[in-house]
């Protein structure tokens, strides 16, 4: 598909392509959509294999911020830059400060933040070239590391979905699979095991199990997490994970974890669905870090707000059960039509406004 033609198929806005000969940038920012506010989301690198992968991917993700953003009630919009390059190899501050200068060219129709790849450091070097950055570490004057909000998310998450399930929010007693234990799943292990939730932990990295067994929790094989006997499971690792080949495998009554794109194709949502298996969607669980970026764009970066807001995703999972039950469909499809009515809402104020 052209370009153009996939931005139009997409919704999206704006598509621009950076280089800069000097620092070797390559670089792509994608805005899908900014009916909400200026598109915010972070800046990959990764070394793609061609600009084509890069611009897929600078798509994909740009769309899933607009989604991520309106489900949450933000005033933000989508959007997602990538650098094709190696973080490990490639990264220079030189390279990082002329992407910052592209960012700034956009006069803040679009906010940066960290993704795979980039650092709260490398947000500091930006931050030299450009206001149109947030995220930064708490000693630089932001709000700093996303994941404590995101381990709470999906915490509050897990708790609605459980009191569709059982009867009840609390999660005393109930096992929970964590797939992955890396820094979003152990906060909210915390909040878990201050509710005496049982939990098992897999992952391919033996320092993380060792801070799991450090944290008195039982650990199994990375392949044998699909099948443990639970009542939830929580994929915080990687996304696709939800799939034709591990669905069969379940036992929970409930998926909720902090992973991106958990589902590996959109028919996953509805073999969930017709199991009777309540799944938490991704990005209404995982909003917790964009919730305490955007109490930064918002004014001086206040904690206690950014967990006030992030402890309503409870309700909003709640409101993304009531709509499935309502209109008979998986809770991934009404979590999009929830996000999707608000920007048609708002995309129709203006238009009357436009208009008188
Ligand atoms: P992380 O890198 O700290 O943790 C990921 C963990 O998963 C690592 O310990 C890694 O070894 C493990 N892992 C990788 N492959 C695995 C596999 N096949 N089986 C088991 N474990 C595996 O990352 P994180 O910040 O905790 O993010 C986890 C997920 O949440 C990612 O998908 C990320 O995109 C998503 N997410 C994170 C945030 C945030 O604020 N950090 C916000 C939204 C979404």
């Amino acid at each position: 598909m052209e370009i153009l033609e996939q931005m139009g198929a997409e919704g999206h806005e704006q598509v621009v392509m950076v280089s800069d000969a000097g620092s070797g940038l390559r670089a792509i920012i994608a805005i899908h959509d900014t009916t909400l506010g200026p598109a915010c989301g972070g800046t990959r690198i990764w070394p793609y294999h061609s600009e084509q992968e890069a611009l897929s991917d600078a798509m994909r993700l740009s769309r899933a911020m607009t989604y991520k953003s309106s489900a949450a009630d933000l005033p933000l919009g989508g959007g997602k830059g990538v650098i094709i390059a190696d973080s490990h190899k490639d990264k220079t501050e030189a390279l990082i400060r002329a992407y910052g200068r592209f960012v700034d060219t956009l006069g803040g129709r679009y906010l940066t933040t960290t993704d795979v790849g980039t650092t709260g450091r490398d947000l500091e070097a930006i931050k030299q070239e450009t206001d149109y950055v947030v995220g930064l570490p708490l000693t630089s004057g932001g709000s700093g590391d996303t994941s404590i909000m995101t381990g709470l998310g999906i915490y509050m998450g897990m708790k609605a979905c459980a009191k569709e399930v059982w009867g009840s929010d609390s999660l005393a007693g109930k096992k929970v699979a964590m797939q992955g234990f890396g820094k979003v799943a152990t906060y909210a292990a915390h909040h878990l095991m201050k509710e005496d939730a049982k939990i098992v932990v897999t992952d391919v990295y033996e320092g993380a199990l060792d801070r799991a067994r450090d944290l008195g929790l039982a650990v199994v094989k990375p392949d044998d997490i699909y099948s443990q006997d639970c009542d939830i499971f929580a994929p915080c690792a990687l996304g696709g994970v939800i799939s034709p080949e591990t669905i069969p495998q379940l036992t929970c009554k409930v998926v909720a974890g902090g992973a991106n794109n958990q589902l590996l194709s959109e028919s996953d949502g509805a073999s969930l669905h017709t199991r009777g298996i309540i799944y938490g969607p991704d990005y209404i669980l995982n909003s917790g870090g964009i919730i305490n970026v955007e109490s930064e764009v918002s004014g001086a970066y206040n904690a206690d707000r950014a967990r006030e807001k992030t402890e309503r995703i409870y309700e909003i999972m709640e409101r993304v059960i009531a709509v499935s039950k309502r209109d008979e469909i998986p809770t991934a499809k009404a979590a999009d039509h929830l996000a999707e009515s608000r920007l048609e809402a708002v995309r129709k104020i203006r238009r009357l406004y436009r208009s008188n």
